[in-house]
């Protein structure tokens, strides 16, 4: 089930910036899902490794890594995947893009890299709470598996 709770600024969650979504004026929007491995990520709830953290964004290790970098590039709104994402705030998917864009520049990945948005089950998606791969540090073969 989703929620999306409108918090005023002096609530104790409004200090922690990893829960803090969007600033309007003195109320923060927080769009989670109570049932999301990656809102409960971003909620500091499970434990992850950081690599980046944006006002919207959030950067982490994946715990399975494909590639010697394999990072995961998530919002902190809960959006279950990149088309809805697009489709709703595509400011904060160009966000996410962005911050694709930045690991891989921190991570020196000069020969290339690899972002994926795995969509659907049928695609391999197993999160539904967009995030983007970013592989890299290892040739990168075509098609895919
Ligand atoms: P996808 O299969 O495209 O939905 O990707 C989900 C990714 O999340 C997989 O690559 C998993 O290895 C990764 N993953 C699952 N649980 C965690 C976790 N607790 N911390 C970091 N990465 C995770
Ligand atoms: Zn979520």
């Amino acid at each position: 089930m989703v929620y999306a709770f409108l918090l005023m600024m002096n609530e104790p969650i409004a200090s922690d910036p990893a829960r803090r979504t969007g600033d309007r004026g003195g109320v923060i929007a927080v769009t989670t899902d109570s049932d999301c491995l990656f809102c409960k990520i971003v909620a500091g709830d499970v434990p992850s490794e950081k690599v980046r953290d944006s006002e919207r964004t959030y950067t982490f290790r994946d715990i399975n890594p494909q590639a010697p970098t394999h990072v995961l590039v998530i919002p902190k709104d809960h959006h279950p995947d990149v088309g809805s994402l697009a489709a709703s705030d595509p400011g904060l998917l160009g966000e996410v893009v962005r911050e694709c864009a930045a690991v891989a520049a921190d991570e020196k990945l000069d020969a290339g890299h690899r972002v994926v948005f795995n969509t659907g089950a049928g695609a391999g998606q197993t999160v539904f709470h967009v995030h983007a791969h970013v592989l890299g540090g290892r040739p990168m073969t075509w098609p895919p598996g």
